[in-house]
């Protein structure tokens, strides 16, 4: 069963919720933000589904849910953030004026975060960004889950990254996607609902090939996209991610020995380009024609209009939302624990 809420009114209680459960008001107020955005835009792998994780993190101490993220001015590209163990959602909040300053002035900049958690979509970074007129990538590191391809045992997260660049008269265009076959929430709402998943999501514990998600999930391993191609990039992410912003590897992460602990402590690394330095002037004018090329070509999904046009009829009309999740939430935003 689902039920209509409004935007607002939704935001306003998962706020409260993250706030009567260990988070700061500017933290519940980053990742209500995150949550409720992919409520609203149906990407649902990473709404509501998601808030029982974060609160079970900072329950167990493993995430420090009132942690002030230290934002150093490294050098004229590079603005590095120590997230002091909470959630990348307020460190990006943090760093992106400084951040987007540089990419405006200079050209080019990388915002590198580390000693974070991160349990939602990138595309609220990256979005953010094209908005502001740059190019940016995203790309994250994670949990050890995912095998590298024709290994024995996982040791990548499943590393996704995230794309976005302006487009003249229309929303920014990008794209955002795990390296591994499924991203770990689609996996597990299978598994909540008992459905199988797609031959080349994962292996189980024995090694051998499966579609049933708890399998997966509980000593198996899941399986990169692509082949051995998306291995590589998996391996792309995790140096970009985790080591070049002196975060942990997935490896190193220690989250699955602590009980109740849901996230990695791992990083995010955000690049930014303006395209008003690099290319000169019409670079938005220019991706407008390279999408009307594509419309034109028959490819029945621009990335992102789908998206867009979820938010565009729940901002107007409110968003449906899973009713027993929508319970679950009023409790925790009517109690303190
Ligand atoms: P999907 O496979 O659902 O989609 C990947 C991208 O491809 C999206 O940008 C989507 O655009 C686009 N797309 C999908 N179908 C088509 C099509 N037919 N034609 C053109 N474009 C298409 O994403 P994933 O399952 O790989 O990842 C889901 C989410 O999980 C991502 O947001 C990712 O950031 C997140 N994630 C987060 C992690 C973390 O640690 N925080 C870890 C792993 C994943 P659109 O849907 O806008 O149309």
């Amino acid at each position: 069963m689902s039920v209509v809420i409004g935007v607002d009114e939704l935001h306003r209680l998962v706020q409260t919720a993250l706030a009567n459960n260990g988070y700061s008001l500017e933290h519940a107020n980053a990742l209500a933000e995150v949550i409720v955005g992919s409520e609203r835009d149906g990407a649902v792998s990473h709404g509501l589904h998601r808030l029982d994780q974060c609160i079970s993190d900072v329950a167990c101490g493993w995430v420090d849910g009132k942690a002030v993220p230290v934002v150093q001015d490294v050098a004229s590209g590079v603005v590095a953030v120590d997230a002091r163990n909470g959630y990348c959602q307020l460190a990006f909040k943090r760093a992106c004026d400084l951040f987007v300053g540089k990419v405006l002035r200079h050209g080019t900049a990388t915002l590198a975060i580390r000693n974070s958690h991160h349990l939602a979509p990138l595309w609220p970074e990256v979005e953010d960004l094209a908005e502001r007129g740059l190019i940016a990538l995203s790309f994250r590191s994670g949990r050890r889950t995912v095998l590298p391809w024709d290994g024995r045992q996982a040791m990548f997260g499943t590393n996704p990254m995230a794309f976005a660049c302006p487009r003249e008269g229309a929303p920014p265009l990008v794209w955002d996607l795990a390296s591994s076959f499924m991203a770990r929430g689609d996996i597990q709402i299978a598994a909540q609902r008992g459905e199988p998943v797609p031959a080349g999501a994962g292996i189980d514990g024995e090694g051998r090939p499966t579609t049933d998600p708890n399998a997966i999930l509980k000593g198996g391993a899941q399986l990169p996209f692509g082949g051995y191609k998306g291995s590589l990039i998996s391996f792309m992410v995790e140096v970009l991610a985790a080591a070049a912003t002196g975060s942990l590897l997935a490896v190193e992460d220690r989250s699955t020995e602590v009980k109740g602990a849901q996230s990695a402590n791992g990083g995010s690394l955000i690049l930014g380009i303006n395209p008003a330095l690099t290319a000169g002037d019409g670079f938005a004018a220019r991706i407008a024609l390279l999408v009307k090329e594509l419309d034109g070509n028959g490819a029945a999904r621009v990335p992102g209009e789908r998206r867009h046009a979820r938010r565009r009829a729940a901002v107007a009309e409110g968003v449906r939302v899973d009713e027993a999740a929508l319970e679950r939430l009023r409790a925790w935003a009517g109690s303190a624990r």
